[in-house]
């Protein structure tokens, strides 16, 4: 591997055959065993059933049995996770739950997601994400820290991911501490909005915190992607936030571990198609490089395509929090296709420090009907090899 920072072999299966003519570069591979080829599957990660009446007061949710079917059919996705509040149900409906969703789960045609919600008063809502249907009931109130939930996970034979929610909301996710292994993602839009930054379209101000959002997270170090969900309270599920996952296959197992490696992006509900790499590596990747390779860095070549399910407004490359490209006039069917040089290095005979260098970079899709989408980040991490 002597080319770090120029890899191949990244294919996604949705590419429009007309954008391949353009600059796009359609190959990408990221170290290890992600090469090859991935399709880009679509679902709710976090709907809420009658399982889980929210203390009595939203006890409208369907039943598990009917939001799976409402998700498969109705609303045409990939996969569903039910996270119902793990402090609201007992042993015995875990289980019930646990042994509906191994009945929904079918592989290559429909993912049935093990999962559920942990929160505790004081540090707010995550949601875990289970490889495998015989797990525990771990709960808020079994586990009342971050810390304690992320020790008790490691402790078991399962596989554990979590993504926290409405962080800069009233009962937020407490984001002063995650798990950089087992914390891959942040809930970026749900039925409660957007949750990018402050002030953000399709947002409640009113009812937002200035800190705890995407970009507060992201700009401490956090290596998290985006995910979205619906939440609803009452809704069916994948009626507002959705997951779009570039993963090789339709199984549990594919879609557990391109979550992990944060292969995911976040919409407003509607099925709009994104990819992002980086030098040829795909979203979620974390490129670290030291004061000897960072010159091989740039200039960045920043790969972004398109397929939207309106009218694009507007692409935009965020980093560090800040626009810093936008690009307008797709084609009229939605799509488009580009490469963004990002030249910007320090100019010489500044020094090169992890200050200047070190970057998250993602991409916002806003279509004129007004559905948005993100792309996890991409992170340049500035590493002195000590
Ligand atoms: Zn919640
Ligand atoms: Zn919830």
């Amino acid at each position: 591997m002597k080319q770090p920072f120029r890899s191949k072999h990244w294919r996604v299966d949705w590419f429009d055959p007309e954008l391949e003519h353009r600059k796009y570069l359609k190959a990408y591979r990221e170290d290890g065993d992600y090469s090859g080829d991935v399709t880009l599957y679509f679902g709710d990660l976090h709907t809420h059933t009658n399982l889980s009446p929210c203390a009595g007061v939203h006890p409208y949710n369907p039943s598990p049995e009917e939001s799976y079917a409402h998700a498969r059919e109705v609303a045409r996705t990939d996969f569903l996770a039910i996270a119902d509040h793990a402090e609201h149900i007992t042993d015995a409906q875990w289980a019930e739950s646990m042994r509906i969703a191994r009945e929904h789960d079918a592989p290559g045609e429909f993912v049935a997601w093990p999962a559920v919600e942990w929160a505790t008063h004081l540090h707010g809502h995550r949601n875990i994400y289970y490889d495998r249907y015989d797990v525990p009931l771990i709960s808020g109130r079994t586990h009342q820290t971050p810390r304690k939930l992320w020790d008790a996970l490691r402790r078991l034979e399962a596989r554990a991911l979590t993504v926290p929610h409405h962080s800069a909301r009233e009962l937020l996710a407490d984001l002063t501490v995650t798990d950089d292994e087992l914390e891959p993602a942040f809930e970026i839009y749900s039925n409660w909005g957007n949750e990018e930054y402050y002030g953000a379209p399709l947002q409640d101000t009113e009812r937002s915190f200035t800190r705890g959002f995407a970009v507060d997270t992201l700009l401490r170090g956090y290596h998290m992607g985006f995910v979205g969900g619906g939440d609803g309270h009452p809704a069916p599920p994948a009626e507002t936030g959705i997951t779009g996952i570039y993963a090789k296959e339709l199984t549990l197992d594919s879609l557990f571990e391109a979550l992990s490696r944060r292969r995911t992006i976040a919409t407003t509900g509607a099925k709009i198609r994104v990819d992002f790499h980086i030098n040829g590596f795909p979203m979620g990747s974390v490129i670290r490089f030291g004061p000897n390779d960072v010159a091989q860095l740039f200039p960045l070549e920043i790969g972004v395509a398109v397929q939207g399910t309106a009218n694009v407004e507007k692409v935009d490359i965020v980093e560090n929090g800040v626009t810093v490209h936008t690009k307008t006039k797709p084609r009229k069917d939605g799509a488009m296709a580009y490469v963004w040089r990002r030249t910007a290095e320090p100019p010489d005979g500044m020094l090169r420090t992890p200050n200047n260098i070190s970057r998250f970079i993602y991409v916002r899709v806003t279509q004129r009907d007004g559905h948005m989408a993100w792309t996890s980040p991409i992170w340049l991490d500035f590493d002195y090899g000590d």
